[in-house]
C-alpha cells in the first residue's frame, strides 16, 4: 500500500486513478530529476505510457516498482511512448524488444530518428541552428555535451509502429484518443482517457515548468506556432486531471495550459520590444530576458540551458516574424529582427 507523498520523484508505484498508477524513474542528469511512467491496466494486460531512459539505476527502479504492484515487465502489453526524447522513448525501446510489447511513437518524430540513424551525418544539425541564433559562442560548451563520435544506437532503434493523426486506441474496458501535439517535438502526441477522467500529458503541458520548443534534431520552422496550435487543441478537450512526464498529477489540464499560452504571449511580447530597444538576434534578445523560474540573466545559465535559451528566443522571434510584427533577414547566416516600420 502507497501512500501520498510531496515529492513526486520518491520512488514508488503511486495510484493516481483506479487501474492507472504513476512510477517515477530516475535520469542521468539533474535538471528534470526525474521522469513518471504511467501503469494503465487493461482488459488484455498492462499499457505504459513512456518508458524512462534506458539505465541501469531506472531499470532496477522500473522493476521494482512494478514488483510492488504485483507485476513484471513481461505483463507489458504495449508502449506508448510520447514522443522521441530519451527519458521517455530509450527503455520503452529495450524492454519492448525484450518482452516481445511493441512500441508506438508519433510519425512527426521519424524524420529526426532518421537523421540520428543517419551513418552520413557528422555536423550535429543544432550547431547550424546555434548559427541562425547568433548564438555560435555556446558551440564549444555544446561540444561538451555531445560525443565526437555517434554514439551506438542499439537502445534508440525504431519504434514497432508510427502513430499518424489522431486515432482511438481501444484497450477494451478503456478507450485512449491519441492525440497528435506537435511542439515540444514534431511527433510528440498526448493520450487522453475521457471516460476516466485523465490525460497522460508527456511533456506538452507540465505543472511547474515550460516545456522546451522544437528541440530535436530536425529542424523545425515554427515550433512555437505548433505549440500553441496544440494547446488550443488540448484546451478545446473536456477538463482532465493533468498526468505529466515531469512532476506531480495536479487537477487541471484547462488551468495548466491557460499559463502556458499566458506565458508565451509574454515572452512573445517581451522579444518584441527587445528588438523595438535594437537587439537583433535571438541570442541578443536572449540576453534581454529573465530565464528560468528564479528570473536568472542569459549569462547565468549553465551551457546546456544556455543553448536551450537561444532556440527558445529564435522560436519566439520567428512567430512574430510569421505574424508580421517584426521583419526579418540573414546576416552572415544569422537570422536578424528589426522593426517593421
Ligand atoms: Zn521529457
Amino acid at each position: 500500500m502507497t501512500i501520498s507523498t510531496n515529492d513526486w520523484t520518491e520512488p514508488g508505484a503511486w495510484p493516481v486513478a483506479p487501474g492507472v498508477h504513476r512510477i517515477p524513474l530516475p535520469l542521468p542528469m539533474d535538471g528534470l530529476r526525474a521522469v513518471n511512467v504511467y501503469v494503465v491496466e487493461t482488459d488484455d494486460g498492462l499499457v505504459l505510457i513512456d518508458g524512462g531512459w534506458a539505465i541501469p539505476e531506472s531499470r532496477s527502479q522500473f522493476e521494482s516498482s512494478m514488483k510492488s504492484l504485483g507485476h513484471s515487465l513481461t505483463d507489458i502489453r504495449r508502449f506508448l511512448v510520447t514522443h522521441l526524447h530519451r527519458d521517455h522513448y530509450t527503455q520503452a525501446y529495450v524492454v519492448g524488444k525484450e518482452v516481445g510489447a511493441p512500441v508506438s511513437l508519433g510519425i512527426g518524430d521519424k524524420p529526426s530518428m532518421d537523421l540520428m540513424h543517419d551513418a552520413n551525418l557528422h555536423r550535429d544539425p543544432n550547431l547550424d541552428r546555434l548559427e541562425l541564433a547568433g548564438a555560435l559562442e555556446l558551440a564549444d560548451g555544446w561540444r561538451s555535451f555531445t560525443p565526437a563520435k555517434k554514439p551506438p544506437m542499439d537502445n534508440y532503434g525504431m519504434p514497432d509502429e508510427w502513430l499518424d493523426r489522431d486515432l482511438v486506441i481501444d484497450l477494451g474496458s478503456r478507450r485512449l484518443d491519441a492525440v497528435a501535439t506537435p511542439g515540444h517535438t514534431q511527433g510528440h502526441y498526448v493520450f487522453a482517457d475521457t471516460a476516466g477522467g485523465l490525460l497522460f500529458a508527456g511533456d506538452h503541458v507540465l505543472p511547474t515548468i515550460t516545456p522546451s520548443i522544437g528541440f530535436e534534431p530536425k529542424w523545425v520552422e515554427q515550433p512555437l506556432r505548433d505549440f500553441y496550435t496544440s494547446l488550443a487543441k488540448v484546451r478545446a478537450m473536456p477538463d482532465l486531471m493533468l498526468l505529466p512526464a515531469h512532476g506531480a498529477v495536479t487537477a487541471s489540464s484547462h488551468a495548466r495550459v491557460d499559463e502556458l499560452v499566458a506565458h508565451h504571449d509574454t515572452r512573445l511580447e517581451q522579444s518584441r520590444l527587445a528588438v523595438e530597444s535594437g537587439a537583433r538576434t535571438a541570442w541578443d534578445v536572449a540576453g534581454e530576458l529573465p530565464w528560468t523560474r528564479h528570473n536568472r540573466k542569459r549569462e547565468d545559465l549553465g551551457p546546456f540551458d544556455a543553448v536551450l535559451a537561444a532556440f527558445e528566443t529564435l522560436a519566439h522571434l520567428e512567430l512574430l516574424a510569421l505574424q508580421g510584427k517584426i521583419a526579418r533577414k540573414l546576416v552572415d547566416g544569422a537570422a536578424s529582427f528589426t522593426t517593421t516600420d
